[in-house]
């Protein structure tokens, strides 16, 4: 019992077992202060003038003169409501009342009995050591209940300050994009050939700019919780996919082979989204001369692995991780982009609750990967 000291509010009115216990107290050698009171009232008001006791136990006789030693817990239903360990003693020891402490939020339940009386102080230590493990879980899940609350805050701020930056940043851009075309269109004659250039380079850094935080809202809407699950066929959804980019295809003189894909529960919007930006890639960062994206996917039953294959130009080993960042991107000019597709690709499929990597060679291609879950 070393090393084990507090106060004990003992609630009993047979003075008889007030010294038994006492005595197998004292027996052990522990440091137990024992605070013994004999009704309910008195334990309540004891209750409630040490709430700041560091360990205290609380040991109610069943039977009292005002009440039950269960009136204690208030009407809780586990120890964590009941606030400090109970445990319940009784002469007319049922199967009955031993459940109803328990329900009651009792930690345990001790018959009253010379022999039960005096292993009393080892009840006491076990229940104190499982006290210690509920608060320390307790404590634990106030912890974490604190954290996601902390991050689902930081969170909306974050898509609130994106999108108000987007929008707000939208106007003054809009008003340098307009005075800039009228320079062009009314004073281009009194400008030189050097200040014609720097014209246009600014209209350029311009529409690069509303380009880029077009990305920007985009990546703030993507897994709003409004946009709705919803079966979808991704046969047909490639073929929309095809469609919209027919003038890439066509451009590059491409080739887009889609297999036999399944139908699954997801977000339309954003499976698109993100199956435009992997083939448009594939075609784009793409030096052959029969430019080829090809679309699969394997069933694991917990997981669909889906893969976008091209036989582009490849990426350097050390790059894999970070052409997902944000505005990253390896061949700044020979290629139009803005570099945010990858990091909305991630971001969607990271949302709908899979991952997405890169498997590539310079040179030999690249393999665009993601997982979704099956539902089903
Ligand atoms: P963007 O296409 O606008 O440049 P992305 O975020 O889609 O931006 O891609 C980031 C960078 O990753 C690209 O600039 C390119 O360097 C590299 N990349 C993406 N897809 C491929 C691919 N299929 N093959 C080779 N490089 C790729």
């Amino acid at each position: 019992m070393e090393g084990v000291f507090g106060t004990i509010l003992l609630i009993e009115d047979e003075e008889s077992h007030v010294e038994l216990i006492r005595r197998a107290f004292e027996d052990t050698g522990s440091n137990w202060e024992i605070h013994r009171v004999v009704t309910v009232r008195e334990a309540l008001k004891w209750l409630g003038e040490n709430k700041s006791k560091q360990i205290f136990l609380v040991i109610a006789d069943y039977l009292l003169p005002d009440g039950t030693g269960l009136d204690i817990a208030n009407g809780a239903k586990s120890p964590e409501e009941v606030g400090f360990p109970l445990i319940i003693l009784t002469s007319h020891g049922s199967e009955q009342l031993a459940v109803r402490s328990l329900k009651s939020g009792a930690m345990d339940y001790v018959v009253k009995s010379a022999e039960s009386l005096q292993e009393l102080p080892w009840t006491a230590e076990r229940v104190l050591r499982e006290w210690g493990h509920i608060t320390e879980r307790r404590k634990i899940e106030k912890e974490l209940e604190r954290y996601v609350k902390e991050l689902e805050q930081v969170n909306r701020d974050l898509k609130e300050f994106t999108s108000t930056v987007s929008h707000d940043l939208k106007a003054p851009l809009r008003t340098i994009q307009a005075f800039s075309t009228l320079l062009m269109e009314d004073y281009a004659d009194s400008l030189d050939e050097t200040g014609r250039g720097y014209l246009n380079k600014i209209r350029e850094a311009v529409e690069r700019m509303s380009m880029q935080i077009e990305d920007l809202l985009k990546l703030s809407r993507v897994g709003r919780k409004y946009t709705e699950l919803e079966m979808v066929d991704l046969n047909e959804l490639l073929e929309e996919v095809k469609t919209d980019l027919s003038a890439r295809i066509a451009e590059r003189k491409g080739e887009v082979v889609v297999g036999e894909l399944p139908t699954v529960t997801t977000q339309r919007v954003w499976m698109k989204e993100l199956f435009m930006n992997l083939i448009d890639n594939g075609l784009k960062f793409n030096k052959s001369a029969k430019p080829k994206v090809e679309i699969s996917y394997e069933n694991s039953g917990k997981n669909y692995l889906f893969r976008v294959r091209d036989n582009g130009i490849g990426i350097e080993e050390r790059y894999l991780d970070r052409i997902f960042n944000l505005f990253e991107r390896l061949h700044t000019h020979e290629y139009d982009g803005t570099g945010a597709g990858l990091t909305i690709c991630k971001k969607i499929v990271e949302e709908l609750g899979g991952v997405i990597w890169v498997e590539s060679k310079p040179g030999k291609g690249s393999t665009f990967c993601f997982t979704l879950p099956n539902y089903r």
